[in-house]
C-alpha cells in the first residue's frame, strides 16, 4: 500500500514524509517520481518474493506505464488488476466514518474527499482502459458484507 508506506514515511519525520505530508492532507495525489521510487525500492528489497499485491498503486498511468517496465525488466509481469466498485455517495459516508477514529487528515471532512474523488476520476479511472487493452480488467462491486465482498475478490483470483 503506497498511502500506508507514505504515512510510515510521515510518522517516521523522513524528508520524504515532510514533502508528501500537506498534498496528502489536501487529499491530492504526491508526485509520480516519488512514488514509483517506494516501489522500486521495495521491489529490490523483496527479490525473493513469490508475488505482490499493490494496494493503492499505480494511480496515474504513468506510474502503470513504468511499472509494467519494472516487472518486464524482471520478467514478472502484472496478472490481474481488480477494481472495487465502490459509488461516490457511498464512499464520502464511508471515509467520514473511518475518518471518526483513523486520525487520518484526509478523512475527516468532505471537501477533501471531494477532492480524492475527482483526482481518483481525472488520474486513476482511465487506468480502467489501459488494463483492459491488456485484458487484465476485472471489475467487483465493493458494496455488500465484507465476507460477500472478499468472496468476489476470491472468486476472480481462484479464476486466473
Ligand atoms: P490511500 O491510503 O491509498 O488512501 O492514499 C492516501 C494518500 O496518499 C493519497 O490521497 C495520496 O496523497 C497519497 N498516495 C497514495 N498512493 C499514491 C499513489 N500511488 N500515487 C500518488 N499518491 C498516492
Amino acid at each position: 500500500s503506497t498511502g500506508d508506506i507514505l504515512r510510515g514515511e510521515i510518522a517516521s519525520g523522513t524528508k520524504l514524509g515532510l514533502e508528501a505530508k500537506s498534498l496528502m492532507d489536501a487529499g491530492n495525489l504526491v508526485p509520480d517520481e516519488v512514488v514509483i521510487r517506494m516501489i522500486s525500492s521495495k521491489l529490490d528489497n523483496n527479490k525473493y518474493a513469490n508475488g505482490f499485491i499493490f494496494d493503492g498503486f499505480p494511480r496515474t498511468t504513468q506510474q502503470a506505464k513504468t511499472l509494467d517496465l519494472l516487472l518486464n525488466e524482471k520478467e514478472t509481469p502484472i496478472t490481474t488488476m481488480i477494481s472495487l466498485m465502490v459509488d461516490e455517495e457511498e464512499l464520502t459516508r464511508r471515509l467520514l466514518e473511518r475518518g471518526k477514529n483513523s486520525g487520518r487528515a484526509d478523512d475527516q471532512n468532505e471537501k477533501i474527499i471531494i477532492n480524492r474523488i475527482n483526482e481518483y476520476n481525472n488520474k486513476t479511472a482511465p487506468l480502467k482502459e489501459y488494463y483492459a487493452a491488456q485484458n487484465k480488467l476485472n471489475e467487483v462491486e465493493g458494496i455488500g458484507s465484507v465476507s460477500d465482498i472478499s468472496e468476489k475478490l476470491n472468486n476472480v483470483i481462484d479464476s486466473l
